[in-house]
């Protein structure tokens, strides 16, 4: 049985590995829907490459010119927010793979799990807002969310060694990011260019920013609390330069399953696609000989607070995620704009969360105002 599969952010990172990914999988599996933002004339590209039925542009503003570019294709093209919620619940798509960056994606991911859909999540920022809401309705509609973030994927492959009640811990791995062995001035003043240079990851910017702050940890800890109904006081951060081993469950015997392959998102792409099958594909094949050595410390929390604030916020739940995010994407936004320092990201994310007036048990519809209040 083909599988048809919607990309919402074909134009990104994850989304052209996704669509490597894809091509190598053969005939069993169809583009049958993708969507960009700003980036026209690669959407215009996939458009033209993979022939999906429906596409869709984000930003309204570049309707015209990608509706002009794909003039003669078989493909109906339409515009705005809405539309990519529309893709989302398309009847004849199986999987959504969600790979737009930050909020944004929202509002398209709980449509497709309203769907019940089985949904690849990469786009982590709607489950650090909406989390509980997103989970909720996941278990109410049927709907399969699969983890493409590599410590999501590589827990969720360690997990299937034991039953949930067995699982003594979580251990998410971080590789440190570019400033692991700068000290704090140095991170203070860090450059715009040096903090967009990851070691180990080829990534969007914003998730560049985020590792290089170490807040990209801080939400993956929360993504896994709800991902995995894990409650924050049994997961673990460790760096990892390396970024070899991508995660690791412990069991309640003491045993540790670790997930090893190299620092490339296809494979965790992939996995979410076939699974719950593995099929040959075009991920780097792992040499441990060609390593030597993998090491592991623990996160320094001086030098990198978003990690200490991380697990702070997901043990506040409420409306601290939704703060917490929107603070972080507004901040990175003003750090690339050169407005900011960078070490100004996180002491603006500290103050908004000391400022903001914390409600635990709230709607989606307050955890947007929480939202816009924090962006402001
Ligand atoms: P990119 O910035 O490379 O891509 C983002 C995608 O979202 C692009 O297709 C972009 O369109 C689209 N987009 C941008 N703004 C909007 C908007 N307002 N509404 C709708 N679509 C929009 O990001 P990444 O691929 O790096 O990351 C995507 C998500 O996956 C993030 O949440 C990230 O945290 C997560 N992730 C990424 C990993 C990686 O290796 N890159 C690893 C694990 C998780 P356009 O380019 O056309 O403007
Ligand atoms: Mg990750």
């Amino acid at each position: 049985m083909t599988k048809t599969i919607a990309i919402l952010g074909s134009t990104g990172s994850i989304g052209t590995s996704a669509l490597k990914v894809i091509d190598a999988l053969g005939s069993d599996y169809r583009v049958a829907a993708l969507t960009g933002h700003n980036n026209i004339d690669l959407l215009a590209e996939q458009i033209r490459r993979y022939k999906p039925q429906v596409a869709a542009v984000s930003n309204p503003d570049n309707y015209r010119r990608l509706a002009d570019l794909v003039k003669g294709q078989n493909v109906i093209v339409s515009a705005g927010p809405q539309a990519l919620e529309d893709i989302a619940v398309m009847a004849d798509i199986d999987i959504v793979l969600t790979a737009v960056v930050g909020l944004a994606g929202l509002s398209p991911t709980l449509a497709a799990i309203k769907a019940g859909k089985t949904v690849a999540v990469a786009n982590k920022e709607p489950f650090v807002v909406a989390g509980k809401i997103m989970m909720e309705a996941a278990e109410k509609n049927g709907a399969t969310i699969l983890p493409v973030d590599s410590e999501h994927s590589a827990v969720f492959q360690c997990l299937h060694s034991g039953n949930a009640g067995e699982v003594a811990r979580l251990v998410l791995t971080a590789s440190g990011g570019p400033f692991r062995c700068a000290n704090e001035r140095e991170i203070e003043n860090a450059a715009i260019e040096d903090a967009l240079s990851h070691p180990t990851w080829n990534m969007g910017k914003k998730i560049t920013i985020d590792s290089a702050t170490m807040m990209n940890k801080a939400l993956e800890v929360i993504e896994a609390c709800w991902l995995f109904d894990m409650p924050v006081e049994k997961i673990d951060v460790l760096v990892h330069p390396e970024s070899i081993v991508h995660s690791m469950v412990e069991f309640v015997d003491g045993s540790v399953i670790a997930q090893m392959s190299p620092p490339d998102m296809t494979l965790p792409i992939q996995y979410a696609l076939t699974y719950p099958r593995r099929l040959a594909g075009i991920s780097p094949r792992l040499k441990l000989e060609d390593i030597g050595m993998l090491s592991f410390a623990k996160p320094d929390l001086l030098k990198f607070p978003a990690v200490r604030l991380g697990f702070e916020v997901a043990k506040l739940n409420g409306t601290a995620g939704a703060v917490f995010n929107a603070a972080n994407e507004a901040a990175v936004e003003e750090f690339l704009r050169g407005r900011i320092r960078f070490g100004s990201i996180v002491r603006l994310i500290e103050s908004c969360l000391e400022k903001h007036d914390f409600r635990a048990d709230v709607s989606l519809e307050e955890l947007l105002v929480a939202d816009e209040w924090a962006r402001q």
